[in-house]
């Protein structure tokens, strides 16, 4: 089981910001890549599907925002 930190590209301000999140997976990947190309053609874990569409405030424009595109989702080995 490893742990990985969630980050989002934002829309509203095009930077990538962390998701405030983590995620545990007994199937992810060993480096930074995204929800969309860690689970090509695989089903989503569910722990994964509960990600998209998780609202954050962008720390930018102060607008509330989501990503519910798999592929601007990304996820990032947090270490032991
Ligand atoms: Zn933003």
């Amino acid at each position: 089981m490893a742990i990985y930190s969630v980050y989002f590209f934002c829309d509203e301000c095009s930077e990538i910001h962390p998701l405030g999140t983590t995620v545990s997976l007994d199937d992810g990947p060993a480096e930074k890549v995204s929800i969309g190309d860690a689970y090509s053609g695989k089903e989503l874990n569910p722990n994964i599907a509960n990600l998209l569409n998780h609202k954050i405030t962008c720390p930018n424009t102060g607008k509330i925002t989501f990503q519910k595109d798999n592929k601007q989702i990304f996820l990032v080995p947090a270490g032991d």
